[in-house]
């Protein structure tokens, strides 16, 4: 069954604010060399890295961007599993809520859909390569 995407939410794990307004989800950024900062608007859809953003937020590929909720502020970067993921939460339609983590570098295209600390889902080009290190560190965790 294809989930219907408008019914899908987005959440900040701090604050729990919903994320998604429309068909964006909206995140304040911060470029770590170009030294730029404004919001970005994500697609809801996983895997779609196609994104909105004022002309002059641009990024210097390879950089990190670090992503902050914009109601609490709090720095999105999934510390206990990789510097370099941002972690957000999804809830479907069924109410199921999921862990989403995606990369924070600047073309580089990652995302991970986690419930129970398995893979649920993985998207982009890069994601490969995260793999099994992201596996050994949700278990690391679990065992804490
Ligand atoms: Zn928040």
């Amino acid at each position: 069954m294809k989930t219907e995407p408008m019914k899908i939410h987005y959440l900040c794990p701090h604050c729990r604010s919903y994320l998604r307004v429309w068909n964006n989800i909206i995140f304040t950024v911060k470029s770590e060399k170009g030294k730029r900062q404004g919001l970005i608007l994500l697609n809801p859809e996983l895997g779609n890295y196609t994104y909105i953003s004022h002309p002059s937020l641009k990024f210097i590929e390879g950089e990190k961007v670090e992503f902050y909720c914009p109601v609490c502020f709090s720095n999105l970067a999934a510390k206990q599993i990789n510097e370099n993921l941002v972690k957000i939460i999804m809830i479907d339609e069924q109410s199921h809520e999921y862990d989403i983590y995606f990369s924070n570098i600047a073309g580089q295209r990652t995302t991970f859909k986690i419930a129970n600390d398995n893979i649920i889902e993985r998207h982009g080009k890069h994601s490969s390569s995260y793999v099994n290190y992201f596996m050994s560190k949700l278990r690391e965790n679990l065992r804490e």
